[in-house]
C-alpha cells in the first residue's frame, strides 16, 4: 500500500537559551492514502512539532518527512491545516474566509467556482444561510465548522489538525466528530489529527500512534478495528445486564 505520509525516523531539538532541547526522538509514521491517522500523546511532548515538520513549515534535525512520494523539505500548498483557535478575518464574511485559499492556491480559478465549491462545504457543515455572517457572530462550534471548510476547500492531499476540538464543550465537539466523518465519506481525505482525547482518536482514526516520553518516540501504533460505519455509540461500554 502507498504510504501517503512517511515519517521516518525524525527527530528535532530546539535551540533555546539553556541549550538544545531535544523534543522528538527518531519518530516512525505512516499513514496510506486516505487513511485518518490520529496522534495522541502528553501536552508538551512534541505533537505541534510534528505537524510544523508534516507541513514542511520546519525541517527536522535528523531523519526525513515524505508526503506523496516526494521529500518534504518547504511549505506545501498541499496540506491543510486546522487548529484549536482558527484565525478568521473579521473584516470577511464566514464565506469569504472558506474561499480563502483559493485565492492563493488556484487565482485562476472563475469567482462562481469558488463560491459554489465553498457553499458545497457550508451547507456539508451544516452553515448554509451563515454564508454572509462574520465570524464574530458565530459559536465556537460553527467557527471551527467552517475554519474546516477553508482547511480542504482547495482539496489538499493532507488535512493536518492540531487539537481542533480541544476548546468546545462535549457536546459541540461529538457533532464536530460525526461532521468530521460525513466529510470524510462525501471526499476522501488522508487526515493527521493532534488530540489529548482517547475517545476522540478512537472515533475517528483508522490508526491511532501512541507518542511519549522526552524526547518523544513513537510508543505504540495502534490499528483501529471498528467499522467505517460507526456511531458514537460504540464509544460507551453496552451496560451490564442485572
Ligand atoms: P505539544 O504540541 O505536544 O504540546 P510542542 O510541539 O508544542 O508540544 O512543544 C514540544 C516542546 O518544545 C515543549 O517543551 C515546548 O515548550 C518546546 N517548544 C515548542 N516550540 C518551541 C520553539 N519554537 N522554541 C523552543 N522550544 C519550543
Ligand atoms: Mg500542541
Amino acid at each position: 500500500m502507498e504510504h501517503l505520509i512517511e515519517i521516518k525516523g525524525v527527530s528535532h531539538a530546539y535551540t533555546t537559551k539553556s541549550g538544545p532541547l531535544p523534543v522528538l526522538d527518531g519518530l516512525e509514521i505512516a499513514v496510506p492514502e486516505g487513511e485518518f491517522c490520529a496522534v495522541v500523546g502528553p501536552s508538551g511532548c512534541g505533537k505541534s512539532t510534528l505537524t510544523r515538520l508534516i507541513a514542511g513549515l520546519m525541517r527536522p534535525d535528523r531523519g526525513e518527512v515524505w508526503l506523496h512520494g516526494a521529500r518534504v523539505t518547504s511549505p506545501r500548498k498541499t496540506v491543510g491545516m486546522a487548529f484549536q483557535n482558527p484565525v478568521m478575518l473579521e473584516w470577511r464574511t464566514i464565506l469569504e474566509n472558506v474561499i480563502l485559499p483559493l485565492e492563493i492556491v488556484a487565482p485562476k480559478m472563475p469567482r462562481a467556482e469558488r463560491v459554489a465549491r465553498a457553499e458545497h462545504l457550508l451547507e456539508m457543515v451544516g452553515l448554509k444561510g451563515f454564508e454572509g455572517k462574520r465570524p464574530s457572530e458565530l459559536s465556537g462550534g460553527m467557527r471551527q465548522r467552517a475554519s474546516l471548510c477553508r482547511a480542504i476547500v482547495h482539496k489538499p492531499d493532507v488535512l493536518i489538525m492540531d487539537e481542533p476540538f480541544g476548546a468546545l464543550d462535549a457536546f459541540t465537539r461529538e457533532d464536530l466528530w460525526q461532521t468530521m466523518r460525513d466529510l470524510r465519506a462525501a471526499e476522501p481525505f488522508t487526515c493527521v489529527l493532534i488530540t489529548h482525547d482517547l475517545r476522540e482518536a478512537v472515533f475517528l482514526g483508522d490508526q491511532v500512534v501512541v507518542l511519549s516520553g522526552r524526547p518523544a518516540r513513537t510508543q505504540r501504533v495502534i490499528d483501529v478495528d471498528l467499522p467505517a460505519d460507526r456511531t458514537l455509540d460504540i464509544l460507551f461500554e453496552p451496560r451490564a445486564q442485572d
